[in-house]
């Protein structure tokens, strides 16, 4: 099972985006796991353009090459295909730790493996964070706080996950993570920070990724009914993803070990979800409500208290923004999926 379908195009020397110019010494090697995957790939680009080396490692289990295409070929790239259930050995800086499904239905597709890539891909990192004395951030979840009892959620907050539901691999997976990360601070000494990422969207989401903004919009552009799981009273709060890409990178750049949760407070029901969507899009769809998803949080908000207070950060872009943003983005790609089959 492998999502992705690719077609990447090697580009000739002189045309990559620009990188800011930067000294040997102030040019830092950075690993990026996940870096061909969604959230992974808008990381690799910011930090490609402030000048940085940056190494994608990748098993394109749901990211795909094309997402880092503009890249390949370029001195300070490197992309790497491996996965982080087996050790990796390379000199690094620093390491974002993103390697992990993050949308239900694939995560649920092979829960075993959700839950080897989380614990023994997190132990394989932190190894050699230990090993090179890099900085290692893990891209941990807010499905840690699971069905929430305490709204919004603060990083305080110890959370409510069932253990034997479906949605476990995932959430135990990024709990046990966290551990881990804990673990190797206080006993190995490795510098650690762990961000806790809500809902996120935007442009190089996958079409097949399954997520309640991917299918939304593409049912709404191609007026298909839109297909809400129960009632849709049940929240979230929806972040852009350059706003967490932002979050990111202060977080690891920053001095605390302490979790910080990364997300846009603005909250809505999945039912007024759905309506925005087909309103922004201008499409016929009808909405639908097909039988609730087992384990569904009911809600979802980030305090976001914690990240103002130490990193200085707070979310820019407005979700309908946003939005506008990632419609553009899948019309285009639905364009293209049109000319490629008429090809
Ligand atoms: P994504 O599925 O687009 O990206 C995940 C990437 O990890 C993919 O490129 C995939 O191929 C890679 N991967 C998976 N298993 C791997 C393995 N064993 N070895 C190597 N690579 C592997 O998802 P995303 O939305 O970009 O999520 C990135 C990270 O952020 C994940 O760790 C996810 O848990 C976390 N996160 C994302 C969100 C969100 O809303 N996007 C919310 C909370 C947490
Ligand atoms: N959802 C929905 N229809 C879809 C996909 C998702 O109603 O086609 C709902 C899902 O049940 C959940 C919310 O949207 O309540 C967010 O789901 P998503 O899979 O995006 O992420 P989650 O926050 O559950 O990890």
């Amino acid at each position: 099972h492998q999502v992705s379908s690719d077609i990447v195009i090697e580009r000739p020397n002189n045309s990559f985006p620009k990188t800011k110019p930067r000294s040997e010494g102030s040019r830092l090697r950075i690993l990026v796991t996940g870096g061909t995957g969604f959230v992974g790939s808008h990381l690799v680009d910011k930090l490609m353009k402030q000048g940085h080396e940056v190494i994608a490692l990748d098993n394109y289990f749901t990211g795909r090459k094309r997402n880092v295409e503009q890249w390949i070929g370029h001195p300070n790239f490197e992309l790497v295909h491996h996965d982080v259930v087996n050790p990796y050995y390379i000199e690094a800086d620093q390491i974002y730790h993103l390697a992990s499904p993050a949308s239900p239905p694939h995560y649920m597709y092979n829960p075993v493996k959700t839950l080897k890539t989380n614990a023994i891909g997190t132990v394989n990192m932190l190894g050699l964070a230990r090993r090179v004395k890099a900085r290692m951030l893990l891209a941990s979840t807010s499905e840690i706080y699971g069905d929430p009892e305490i709204h919004p959620q603060p990083e305080t907050y110890w959370g409510h996950v069932n253990t034997i539901g479906p949605r476990s691999c995932y959430d135990e997976g990024k709990r046990v993570a966290e551990s881990l990360m804990m673990a190797y601070q206080k006993q190995e000494k490795v510098e650690i920070r762990i961000a806790r990422i809500f809902n996120t969207f935007g442009p190089k989401m996958h079409m097949n990724d399954g997520r309640v903004v991917s299918n939304f919009i593409l049912q709404a552009l191609q007026n298909q009914p839109i297909t809400i799981y129960g009632e849709g009273e049940q929240t979230r709060s929806f972040q852009y993803v350059d706003d967490l890409v932002d979050g990111l990178i202060s977080l690891m750049n920053s001095n605390t070990t302490l979790p910080v949760n990364l997300g846009n407070p603005e909250e809505y029901t999945i039912k007024e979800f759905a309506e925005l969507i087909k309103r922004l899009v201008g499409s016929n769809s009808r909405i639908i409500n097909h039988p609730k998803q087992e384990d569904d949080p009911k809600q979802r908000k980030p305090d976001i208290t914690r990240a103002a207070e130490l990193l200085n950060w707070k979310p820019k872009i407005s979700m309908k923004e946003g939005l506008k943003k990632t419609i553009e983005y899948f019309r285009d790609e639905l364009e293209q999926e049109k000319v490629k089959i008429k090809k």
